[in-house]
């Protein structure tokens, strides 16, 4: 039997357990007994039947029929239901409320890029709108098929390494591979693509790239879009292609357009980026305490600033969200813990900073050694390699959490943004004022890509959910933030996109003009609206 959990289920399919340490937390902040965790709240444990019939008639059937083969053509309840969404916290939550009212019409996994073209070619004459996914794992509503429509799964056929080239140390993949594929084969050739959202395990370079991402080592090896040297793109005004340059002044470039189009202007098919040689064996760790917030960040951005070399993880906690850790760590009342308090590391005000450097070995040694001189200038405890690489070795499942989480009736979210230094405080406090006049609500704030001008605020929250009312519930709170962060000068998104989440908000962000100019980019790639209608630019 297939269900609706079996959609929305994030990562390893089988059911997720929240441990003790976490559950003494959630009964802390909740008031929850045990009782609140023996049933599962809108488990979505129901069959997936008679959802909304495609719209698509016999004749076009058989013609994507003829372009793919019947054995990459889709039409049945399951398939349409399992890519009407992405992973966005109310597309679980519709999925878990059985709520499919507009899923594809079919899903097609075309076996190369001819096949792409005539697709596209055919829904631009027929007026079909298309949905390219790579895995599906879009946090801003990204892949939702809102028009019905056909959805492209890139994955199944166009997912291998093209060519590596290790005298330009560059790799051409397909769109559709994902992440540990791609890095398993780069390593074994003695690389590293760089690139490694949480996402890694389930996502794909091409959704990275239309998304434009960044990974959890990206304040070394950059966001997505400084990785990338061509693309080559189906879009309905036909293939755009560049050709690889290390630089160049020809003009301005198309290519970069690309990145963030989420869908919207055509279909990426290739990607060649820059890759990296792999040494694990040479990559360093550190870990600190520091008294407060404010110390930390100013010991990230005087790192940065000063021209002592880039780490690669470079992330600080805020005190509510090291708490935490230290409470599901079991560390919370430890001897150590005790010491920790009397040197000055409180409950409630100390903030934990990872660190790893990657490269080679004298770099890897420098770069340590003097962020733990910067660490103690600014009067924060060494804690030794341990807790980063700990951290390292949940660095994906610690988001497997969120649907046991859910089943316990907890409204559990992110939310990220970009913001120069000299605002980042106030927007944090903003945010946090914001987020006070919820009851009940726990709001856990990391820093995890760093640049010389700013930074990402990246935020959790946490908060039992309104029940019969979990939408807009949820909605409304959602929409406040977004408001309170936009208000404190922080970016719409630093790197989970736009989607039709933030799409609303675009034009008040960006200004007229500039959303013209974008419209008129969409208006000549995409002149009928077909590629990913309703998604970032909201047409
Ligand atoms: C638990 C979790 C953790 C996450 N952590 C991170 C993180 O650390 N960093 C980060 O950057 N993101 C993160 N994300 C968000 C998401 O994983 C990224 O946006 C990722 O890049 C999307 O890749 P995907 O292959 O899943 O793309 P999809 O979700 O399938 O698609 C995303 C968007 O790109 C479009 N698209 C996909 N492939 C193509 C293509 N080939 N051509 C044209 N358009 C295309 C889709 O239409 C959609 O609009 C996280 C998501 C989850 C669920």
């Amino acid at each position: 039997m297939k269900t609706y959990r079996e959609i929305f289920k994030w990562g390893d399919k089988r059911e997720e357990q929240i441990d003790l340490n976490m559950i003494r937390v959630i009964k802390e902040n909740f008031g929850y007994s045990d009782k609140d965790f023996e049933n599962k709240h809108l488990s979505g444990k129901s069959e997936i039947k008679n959802i909304a019939a495609s719209k698509f008639d016999e004749n076009t059937q058989n013609v994507f029929i003829s372009i793919v083969g019947s054995e990459n053509f889709y039409i049945d309840d399951f398939s349409r239901a399992n890519f009407a969404y992405g992973k966005y916290y109310l597309d679980l939550l519709r999925l878990r409320k059985m709520l499919i009212p507009t899923p594809p019409d079919a899903v097609l996994c075309p076996r190369n890029n001819d096949e792409i073209e005539k697709i596209i070619a055919y829904c631009s004459e027929n007026n079909i709108p298309i949905i390219p996914v790579g895995g599906q794992s879009s946090v801003t509503q990204g892949t939702e098929t809102r028009k019905g429509g056909l959805v492209l799964d890139l994955t199944k056929h166009l997912n291998t390494i093209v060519s590596l080239n290790t005298i330009n140390q560059t790799v051409t993949v397909q769109a559709g591979m994902f992440g540990p594929a791609f890095e398993q084969e780069l390593n074994l050739a003695g690389y590293t693509c760089g690139h490694f959202p949480q996402s890694f395990e389930y996502s794909t370079v091409g959704g990275w790239v239309a998304a434009k991402g960044a990974g959890q080592a990206s304040t070394g090896y950059g966001k997505i879009e400084d990785m990338v040297l061509t693309l080559k793109v189906l879009t309905p005004a036909g293939l755009i292609e560049n050709k690889p340059f290390p630089k160049s002044a020809q003009a301005w470039d198309i290519f970069p357009l690309f990145f963030g189009s989420e869908g919207t202007l055509g279909v990426i098919c290739e990607i060649t980026m820059k890759i990296r040689k792999f040494r694990p064996q040479n990559t360093r760790y550190a870990s600190f305490i520091f008294k407060d917030f404010e110390s930390a960040v100013a010991a990230m951005r005087d790192t940065m600033q000063s021209g002592i070399g880039l780490p690669h993880l470079f992330r600080i906690s805020d005190p509510v969200e090291t708490d935490i850790a230290f409470k599901t760590k079991g560390f919370d009342n430890t001897f150590s813990d005790k010491v920790l308090k009397s040197l000055g590391y409180k409950q409630g005000k100390r903030v934990l900073m990872f660190v790893s450097a990657e490269g080679h070995w004298t770099y890897t040694k420098t770069v340590i050694s003097r962020i733990r001189k910067k660490a103690n200038k600014f009067h924060a405890l060494y804690l030794g390699k341990k807790p980063t690489r700990q951290w390292l070795k949940q660095r994906y499942t610690s988001a497997y959490l969120r649907d046991p989480l859910m089943d316990a009736g907890i409204m559990t979210d992110t939310i990220e943004t970009a913001v120069m230094w000299d605002d980042l405080v106030n927007l944090r406090q903003a945010v946090v004022n914001y987020v006070e006049k919820r009851p009940q609500t726990v709001l856990m704030i990391h820093i995890s890509h760093v640049y010389e001008n700013g930074a990402n605020l990246y935020f959790t929250f946490l908060s039992p959910m309104k029940k019969e009312q979990e939408i807009e519930d949820y909605v409304q709170f959602h929409h406040g933030l977004v408001e309170t962060i936009v208000q404190n000068k922080g970016s719409l998104s630093h790197h989970h996109g736009i989607g039709r989440t933030l799409a609303p908000w675009m034009e008040k962000v960006l200004g007229i003009n500039s959303m013209n100019v974008l419209k008129a980019v969409k208006n000549h790639f995409d002149p009928n609206h077909i590629m990913n209608p309703g998604g970032t630019l909201g047409i």
